[in-house]
C-alpha cells in the first residue's frame, strides 16, 4: 500500500462530518484529512475522511502528528494538542516487534510450536493471518530463543529484531530486558 498523505487544512465549508465523533466540522475550523484509497476505484484514487483536529489527536495520533509536522499554518492550542497526541500514542499497542509478558499460557510459539508459559517474556512480531478470502495482519508470538531464527526465515535480520525490540518494548524491567537480549 502506498504511503498515505494525510493533511491539515482550514475547512472550506461546514458540510463535512467528523469521522471520529460524527458531528459536523464547522467552516473555518482546522480539520485533519485522513487520506484513504477508494476501494472501488481501479486507479487507486484516494479521498479524504475529515476529523476535528482534537478528535484525531485521540483516534489517529500518529497520523495527526505526521500531518502536523508538515503543516505550516497556525495551530490553535498547539501545546494541549501535542500533549493529547502523546497521551494517545502512549496508550496504543506498541509496534512490532516488541516483547511483553504472556498474559495467558494459550499462545503457541511460531518457531518451535510449544506453548509459551503464562508470565514468560515473549517476543511479538507482525504475522500474516490467512482468513481464507483475505489475509490480515496480526501478532505472532515467540520464545525469545526462537525469535531470531523465525525472523530470519521471514526475510528479516537479527539486527532489525534487536533494534525493534529495544525501540518498542515497554513495561519490562532492566533485568527482564537483560535476560531477553541474552536469549535473542
Ligand atoms: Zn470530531
Ligand atoms: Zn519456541
Amino acid at each position: 500500500m502506498p504511503r498515505m498523505a494525510h493533511t491539515i487544512e482550514i475547512a472550506k465549508s461546514g458540510r463535512a462530518t467528523c469521522r471520529s465523533c460524527r458531528k459536523p466540522v464547522a467552516k473555518g475550523e482546522l480539520r485533519f484529512g485522513e487520506e484513504t484509497v477508494n476501494q472501488f476505484a481501479e486507479d487507486g484514487a484516494t479521498s479524504f475522511r475529515w476529523h476535528h483536529i482534537t478528535c484525531a489527536a485521540g483516534t489517529m495520533p500518529n497520523e495527526l502528528k505526521g500531518a502536523l509536522a508538515a503543516y505550516e499554518g497556525e495551530v490553535p492550542e498547539r501545546e494541549a494538542l501535542d500533549r493529547a497526541i502523546e497521551e494517545a500514542i502512549a496508550k496504543l499497542p506498541p509496534p512490532f516487534p516488541h516483547a511483553d509478558k504472556a498474559p495467558t499460557g494459550r499462545a503457541r510459539c511460531q518457531g518451535c510450536g510449544e506453548a509459551i508459559a503464562k508470565g514468560a517474556v515473549r517476543v511479538a512480531v507482525a504475522r500474516d493471518i490467512d482468513r481464507g478470502m483475505t489475509v490480515t495482519k496480526g501478532a505472532g508470538y515467540l520464545h525469545p530463543a526462537c525469535a531470531a531464527a523465525y525472523v530470519e526465515e521471514q526475510g528479516g535480520t537479527h539486527e532489525e529484531l534487536t533494534a525493534g525490540l529495544r525501540a518498542n518494548t515497554r513495561d519490562l524491567s532492566e533485568a527482564e530486558l537483560d535476560a531477553l537480549f541474552a536469549e535473542v
